[in-house]
């Protein structure tokens, strides 16, 4: 009797440490500003994607680290950064995580909202959370989370997904793109996914 309770209790050990280890928190996020450089991304006249997914990246950072996150940015200046070279900045953080921010283009002008890509199973539950984050922030057209062959997302070895947080090519979506206020919406929707992907994390929800 004595020694079944010593092995029930060490069954219960086990278990309680092995459900604190499962998945866990990831320790670090690396934001990557889509473009840069001589590769201006979409644009629309004067507005050019890297400078809005830059603006973006910089507000998601500064919010993070207030929180206590570490993050490391691929860039922090208009400087053109190869797809390869983003994956490999990114996979030099091995229990990390990888967020891509882009502003959308197409040539069908009527065509707004905001979508998440993700290219690993293992990311879609990043992907997920962060769209929802977005959208709870600012009530725009749901695009979807979406599988793609994206280089940044293929190359990954963490999670990772690419935001589109709207599109320039869009009338009033780019009329909104171009104030902070929305920017700083998409930023904060940006962090309150990382946030809820991490307790999912640490819960053990997610690996
Ligand atoms: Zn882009």
């Amino acid at each position: 009797m004595k020694t079944y309770k010593k092995k029930l209790i060490y069954i219960l050990v086990f278990l309680m440490t092995s459900a604190i280890t499962y998945g866990g928190k990831f320790s670090t996020v690396v934001l990557d500003a889509g473009h840069g450089g001589h590769d201006k991304g979409g644009s629309y006249g004067k507005v050019y994607e890297k400078h809005l997914a830059l603006d973006t990246t910089l507000r998601v950072d500064y919010m993070l680290r207030k929180m206590g996150y570490k993050t490391h940015l691929t860039r922090q200046s208009d400087v053109f950064i190869s797809l390869t070279k983003r994956a490999e900045i990114a996979n030099r953080f091995k229990n990390s995580i990888f967020i891509s921010v882009h502003y959308n283009y197409t040539y069908k002008k009527s065509i707004n909202g905001l979508e998440t890509f993700y290219y690993s199973g293992r990311s879609k539950p990043l992907a997920t959370y962060v769209q929802a984050g977005m959208l709870k922030k600012y009530r725009a057209n749901n695009r979807g989370v979406k599988y793609a062959r994206y280089a940044v997302l293929r190359r990954s070895n963490n999670p990772a997904c690419l935001v589109e947080c709207g599109f320039v090519s869009n009338y009033s979506e780019r009329k909104r793109c171009m104030q902070g206020w929305y920017r700083q919406k998409m930023a904060e929707g940006i962090v309150s996914g990382i946030v809820k992907y991490q307790d999912a994390r640490r819960r053990g929800y997610v690996n």
